[in-house]
């Protein structure tokens, strides 16, 4: 794993996020109005600990702030106010290369949609990152196939997306999100696309990663028998935590 900063002073939870709040601007003049900036709050005080190998769901309607949430922990959007420490590190405190590297190497990303490069098979789209990255190319595709064997896809690492089912589509996904043996993984509804049973094999996986890799896992989920998975529920409301399983009193 690379440490995010190798100065952090163990104790340190891995997330940390205290009164974040975010508010988006719209113009809105595009809503027929007299034009002006018009403000939609959508995360309120959001308080939260996660600690090393917790495994957790993220709950709550639709519109309720997960996502954003969920970008914000990922380093690809910004609180309005508020701070969020990933590993003791102010994530307001770096620059953009620093958070692209952080994006990069310490966290995996699973979304609902697979979001997989369409032109390019399973083996290419699970070594990108590491291409990224600088890692040569046999070494990238080395260790992308040693990824799609662990989720069970090692003999369709030639099909391209299109070809494959979408369960096999978010294991390619899976396996792209630990070719950089990330500390985190954030999943935004990653069985929203999936049957029932192909979402209990997709949870299985998460269940695994998290139980024999110790790979902290932040997950958003509708579904009661997903959470069901976790070891923890956070249920957001309108912006607001109104439950969190993991709350010290
Ligand atoms: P959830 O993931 O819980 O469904 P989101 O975090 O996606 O909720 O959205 C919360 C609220 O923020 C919604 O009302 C949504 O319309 C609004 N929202 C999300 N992204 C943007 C954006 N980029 N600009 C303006 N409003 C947004
Ligand atoms: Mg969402």
């Amino acid at each position: 794993m690379t440490p995010l900063m190798h100065h952090d002073v163990s104790g340190n939870p891995l997330i940390r996020v205290e009164n974040l709040s975010k508010v988006y601007s719209l113009d809105g003049s595009l809503e027929g109005g007299e034009g002006g900036v018009v403000n939609s709050q959508v995360l309120f005080d959001v308080n939260l600990a996660i600690d090393r190998g917790d495994f957790v769901a993220i709950m709550g309607h639709s519109g309720s702030g997960k996502s954003t949430l969920m970008n914000i922990l990922g380093c690809l959007d910004t609180p309005t106010s508020g701070h969020y420490w990933l590993e003791g590190c102010d994530i307001a405190s770096l620059s953009d290369d620093e958070l692209a590297r952080v994006r990069n190497r310490n966290i995996g990303f699973v979304f609902q949609g697979f979001n997989l490069l369409k032109r390019m098979t399973a083996l290419d789209n699970v070594a990108a990152p590491l291409l990224y990255a600088g890692v040569s190319r046999s070494d990238s595709r080395k260790r992308a196939l040693e990824l799609l064997n662990q989720t069970g896809l090692r003999r369709f690492a030639a099909y391209q997306p299109n070809q494959l089912s979408g369960g096999q589509q978010q294991r390619v996904a899976i396996s792209r999100a630990l070719v950089n043996n990330p500390q985190l993984i954030l999943a935004d509804e990653p069985t929203g696309n999936l049957d029932t049973q192909t979402s209990r094999e997709i949870m299985a996986i998460f269940q695994q990663l998290n139980r024999d890799q110790g790979i902290t896992i932040v997950l958003v989920t509708h579904e009661d028998d997903i959470a069901a998975y976790t070891q923890r529920v956070i249920r957001f409301q309108d912006g607001h935590v109104v439950h969190d399983d993991g709350a010290h009193a």
